[in-house]
């Protein structure tokens, strides 16, 4: 089911970790960021756009984790955009001869077989000059930056007052820090949630890769939520966050298993480094 969050701006929810697939409406078509998860969705999604008579002109994934990157043969052969580095980065796992199980490795088998994944991460890059999606529509300005995963970018529509935020700023998933390889993934982090600040003054609607809408209450709210989260990571302390512990939501209790992966992840780290924590 499409639901419509502001004006030519609609989501799709996933039953799947409320992943929100968004559909911007243009001229001669619509953008779909983030197509969805498990392959009845995405055809009844594609029935939905069929019957009001649209067809999809542009994807955009808006990082290159497995979640991100799907598509479905009835949503047509539109050019799926990336920003350069996602497309690099999805490209490189796609080489290796058995990406396939290293997926099948994380993903919980039951969920795996309703996926289709003959078209995944077939990833269009964008040169790291351009600052907005090539298509015939409402302008979607790209805010690129390193926290999560590489190459991960939030989408601005300011026409519409939209952010689609990827896997940021969200009320059910903490910040999950992007852990390999990068020098600095904390302050990566912190660095991302500067620029999408300084992006989002004007914007009413705020949709994260996972979970709920916000109005515009929440861009800052929710901002300043994941800071003090990830501040609360890099001095050690117990966040005080409404996300992990026995205060998160139901069907989200294993958001705290992540905390503290992360946790010992950091340390390990800052042990190898010889850095303080
Ligand atoms: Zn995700």
């Amino acid at each position: 089911m499409l639901t419509q969050v502001a004006e030519g701006v609609l989501v799709h929810q996933s039953e799947f970790c409320q992943s929100n697939a968004v559909v911007v409406q243009g001229r001669a078509g619509v953008l779909l960021i983030d197509a969805g998860i498990y392959d009845s969705e995405m055809a009844c999604l594609a029935n939905d756009l069929s019957e009001s008579g649209q067809i999809v002109v542009a994807g955009f994934s808006t990082h290159p984790h497995w979640d991100h990157v799907l598509w479905h043969a009835r949503l047509g052969s539109a050019p799926r955009y990336g920003t350069a580095r996602c497309a690099a980065t999805i490209r490189d796992r796609l080489s290796g001869p058995h990406w396939k199980d290293s997926i099948a490795g994380w993903i919980p088998p039951d969920i795996a077989e309703q996926i289709s994944w003959d078209l995944f991460g077939l990833i269009t890059g964008l040169p790291a000059e351009m600052a907005r999606i090539p298509w015939d529509g409402p302008q979607v300005r790209i805010v690129e930056h390193q926290a999560h995963a590489p190459g991960h970018a939030a989408l601005l529509i300011e026409e519409r007052g939209v952010l689609v935020a990827g896997d940021m700023l969200s009320d059910v998933l903490i910040p999950m820090l992007d852990l390999n390889g990068t020098a600095d993934p904390i302050e990566d982090y912190l660095a991302a949630l500067r620029l999408l600040e300084g992006a989002a003054g004007d914007v009413d609607v705020l949709v994260p890769g996972h979970g709920s809408i916000g109005g515009a209450d929440q861009v800052h709210a929710r901002i300043d939520q994941d800071r003090a989260y990830v501040h609360a990571l890099r001095d050690t302390h117990v966040p005080s966050d409404p996300r992990v512990g026995p205060s998160a939501k139901s069907g989200w209790e294993w958001v705290s298993g992540v905390h503290e992966g992360q946790l010992q992840r950091l340390a390990q780290r800052s042990e190898r480094d010889g850095t303080p924590g």
